[in-house]
């Protein structure tokens, strides 16, 4: 199928004018030879390449594109299947847009064009163009990896009691924290649900019918708050996870959390009830009175997975969330993806107005981190810092602190 994909790159190298006339007369050829169309956009700093042929042909060229050493930070904006070609003729065109006012660019790029005005593609090409020009795909980051050490660090937290819900049933929690890399503090820790012997929260729920899952989803709160009452101290916030129909069908789960909240002596304003996006809506005002009810009493709420259902914004306008827990659908690899990225810097855009606390889950790589620092996140949870544990002492590795970086709080 044919298909269009559209990268920018930031150089590596300098470029002379010789360079891009080799550059030029290299990918010429071979573009020829492999049918890719395109044009090739240069600002001194960035690369904005549109890239047309056969998919296969395509990906591998991207494939190579991204293996030269003389261009990095690679985003894909776009990669989507075509009708016909924007570029008529095979080959690249090279523009250096430092020479060029806005209209005389997207003017010779039009030249580039003469059969396919009608499409929808074609103005599509010319509105990434013009985004490129204005800035938009030309953001200051730099992967900071000269910063300094990472430093690992082992905190005290105890353990899990064992609990049985029923003959079949023995459960525990693990803990994973959340961490904020503008302070190196730890800023909450989330139980998850284990079967007693490490099994994942879906062998636990799936070992009852689902009139159990719900009873049983609030009864287990109270092993996490005990947990959470023997080592949380200060600021720190407990942050626990309630299927949104166990706020609904559960009568009095507010009631039930508060009284094990109270038990233990801990304070409502310490907890954070995240709750998925999915399944909320399918009874919208009467979870907006639990959310209320939560509100109320002082608990906070977070949208957890933001990002990885269907529900999305309308949540934020609904639940007043005072956390988003961005998934890692979104988090992964997002330093290569622009579409995400875009999605990513609306978030915080809207959060920041609104003050919403975000958190970044699931962050496995450095880059990832990097690149979500960079837009202002500062709450990440994930593998390159701790992964969930049972043990007394919980592993947390520490990122350089960027003490350039100035915070509020
Ligand atoms: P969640 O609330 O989004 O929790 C984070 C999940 O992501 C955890 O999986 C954690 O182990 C995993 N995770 C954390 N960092 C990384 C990472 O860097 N990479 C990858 N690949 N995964 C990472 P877990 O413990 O299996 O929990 C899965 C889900 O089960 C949770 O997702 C939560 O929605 C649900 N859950 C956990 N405990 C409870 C509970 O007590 N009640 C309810 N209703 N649901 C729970
Ligand atoms: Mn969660
Ligand atoms: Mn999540």
């Amino acid at each position: 199928m044919l298909t269009v994909l559209v990268y920018r790159s930031k150089k590596l190298v300098d470029f002379s004018e010789l360079d891009f006339h080799d550059l030029n007369n290299s990918a010429q050829n071979k573009n020829i030879k492999n049918g890719i169309t395109g044009v090739l956009l240069y600002d001194g700093n960035y690369f904005l390449q549109i890239l047309e042929g056969d998919e296969e042909q395509i990906l591998k060229l991207y494939h190579l594109i991204c293996m030269d050493s003389r261009h990095h930070n690679f985003v894909k904006i776009i990669e989507t299947q075509i009708p016909l070609r924007y570029f008529t003729n095979l080959g690249m065109t090279f523009f250096d847009i430092r020479e060029k006012s806005r209209d005389e660019l997207i003017s010779e790029i039009k030249k580039l064009n003469n059969h396919i005005k009608i499409e929808p593609y074609y103005n599509k090409i010319l509105r990434i163009i013009y985004a490129f020009f204005d800035n938009i795909w030309r953001d200051e980051i730099s992967y900071s990896k000269e910063l300094g050490e990472w430093s690992d660090i082992d905190v005290y937290i105890g353990e899990s009691k064992i609990s049985s819900y029923h003959d079949n049933l023995d459960y525990k929690f693990s803990v994973q924290p959340i961490i904020n890399t503008s302070n190196n503090k730890i800023s909450s820790y989330e139980f998850l649900l284990r079967t007693g012997r490490g099994g994942s929260p879906y062998e636990c729920f799936s070992s009852l019918n689902s009139d159990e899952i719900y009873n049983f989803d609030i009864i287990s709160k109270k092993i996490s708050l005990e947990w959470a009452s023997r080592f949380i101290e200060g600021n720190v916030k407990i942050s626990i996870n309630l299927l949104p129909n166990t706020l609904l069908k559960i009568p009095n789960t507010v009631e039930i959390l508060l009284k094990y909240v109270k038990d233990f002596n801990l304070h409502p304003g310490q907890i954070i009830v995240e709750i998925t996006e999915e399944e909320a809506i399918s009874q919208p005002e009467k979870f907006t009175n639990v959310i209320k009810k939560l509100h109320s009493f002082g608990f906070g709420i977070a949208i957890d997975d933001f990002g990885a259902g269907f529900a999305g914004l309308s949540l934020i306008t609904k639940f007043q969330p005072e956390k988003i827990k961005i998934d890692r659908v979104i988090v992964s690899r997002i330093h290569e993806d622009g579409p995400r990225q875009m999605i990513v810097r609306s978030v915080v855009n809207l959060c920041r107005a609104l003050g919403i606390e975000i958190v970044a889950e699931g962050v496995e790589q450095a880059e990832e981190w990097e690149w979500l620092k960079s837009v202002g996140i500062e709450l990440f949870q994930g593998f390159l810092f701790s992964k969930p544990s049972n043990n007394a002492m919980l592993k947390i590795r520490f990122p350089p602190l960027d003490i350039s970086a100035v915070t509020l709080f």
